[in-house]
């Protein structure tokens, strides 16, 4: 693992991330194999070695012929993530990657261990073009969007880690998947819904995770939103309201300028009614902000009598900002009232804050 001092930024170069068996479902996986001369099925032969039995050895593919084996690896197995170094924290159990792509663009994924579950928090895009004030993604920018395997990738290499037992706590499986790392997964959209089918569909097309357990976070991209709700993909959607009315959302969540806290709420009641899955609300509570009575109450109202659970957010203050966290009086006091008006509400755990690997902290170039 390198060590700090050796990281270097480099500016991206244009140009697309090598083709990957991960980009490809696995008829165009067989396309790409036979086009090598080598027989069709032996795509579904490396797919099952690389997403069933997480090996990433060819040397262990012993029911291929060893020249085959290097043909399909080199062809369709460049390596997309180099790992910069991880951090970990809460004794091993939460780990912040810091990956280099080709080009250079480094995007960050984190693993969590709780108990009885395992939850990958991943990037879709390096930075993010959403500019929303308090998230620290968004105050460099959006570099570019990743590819279907750059992003099923990180979840392959933290279920590899996990199988092998390198992460505390013993050998293990990922559970759960949340789109709430770099980017803004609906604007970077057909490529998060290839690599969302790479994740939840079982060997040798991806890997085999509930869907159940998947949840792709965005900020309301409101056509997008509906879309999604018809690829027949039930994974949970969280929208990040963070205010229940457009004055304080139109400078919280900038392109609620574009797409208002009615019709963003309306798709995603939409996606509800389609999925028959919750919506997750997500609220980062900041101090003097967006946490008085009356917003909690205006919550409630837009929110009540809907298929819907609210996840607060204690903010997490990024560096030079004006902002805080509320208090936990005030916080308790939201709290209080969402569950007043029968709204299901938790506040969110702050797993990995001291290594920059909580929510919205994950800001790769300012390493
Ligand atoms: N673009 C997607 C995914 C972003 S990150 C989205 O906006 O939903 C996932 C969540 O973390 C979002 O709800 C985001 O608003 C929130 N978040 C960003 N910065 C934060 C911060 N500093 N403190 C708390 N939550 C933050």
């Amino acid at each position: 693992m390198p060590r700090p001092g050796e990281l270097v930024f480099e500016a991206p170069a244009r140009g697309r991330p090598p083709r990957h068996l991960l980009d490809l479902d696995p008829a165009a996986r067989r396309e790409a194999v036979a086009a090598l001369g080598v027989p069709a099925y032996r795509a579904d032969q490396v797919s099952r070695h690389w997403l069933g039995r997480l090996s990433n050895d060819p040397a262990e593919w012993t029911d291929l012929p060893a020249e085959q084996r290097s043909m399909i690896a080199e062809a369709l197995l460049p390596p997309l993530l180099t790992p910069v170094r991880a951090i970990d924290c809460d004794a091993g159990t939460t780990v912040k990657t810091v990956w280099r792509l080709h080009d250079g663009a480094l995007v960050e994924s984190v693993l969590m261990r709780y108990p009885g579950r395992v939850t990958m928090c991943i990037s879709s895009q390096a930075g993010c073009g959403m500019n929303c004030p308090f998230c620290a993604t968004g105050q460099a920018g959006l570099t570019r969007n990743l590819s279907a395997a750059e992003i099923a990738e990180q979840v392959v290499a933290g279920a590899r880690a996990l199988a092998r037992g390198e992460i505390a706590g013993g050998p293990g499986r990922v559970s759960n998947v949340v789109f709430m790392g770099m980017g803004e997964p609906l604007a970077n959209y057909s490529t998060v819904v290839s690599a969302l089918r790479r994740i939840v569909e079982p060997a040798p097309s991806g890997l085999g995770i509930s869907a159940r357990g998947v949840t792709v976070s965005t900020v309301g991209l409101v056509p997008r939103m509906r879309q999604l709700a018809d690829e027949g993909l039930p994974v949970t959607l969280a929208v990040s309201l963070h205010a229940p009315d457009d004055a304080l959302r139109d400078t919280l969540v900038p392109i609620n300028t574009r797409y208002k806290v009615a019709e963003v709420l309306d798709a995603a009641w939409g996606y509800a009614d389609r999925t028959h899955r919750r919506v997750s609300i997500e609220y980062a509570l900041i101090k003097d902000i967006n946490d008085q009575a009356w917003r909690a109450d205006l919550l409630a109202d837009l929110l009540v009598g809907r298929l819907v659970h609210v996840n607060l957010i204690p903010l997490n203050p990024t560096p030079g900002s004006k902002w805080t966290a509320s208090t936990p009086e005030d916080e308790r006091a939201f709290v209080r009232t969402l569950e007043r008006r029968g709204v299901p509400v938790t506040v969110r755990d702050t797993r990995g804050r001291e290594i920059d690997g909580a929510c919205g902290q994950l800001a790769a170039t300012s390493a």
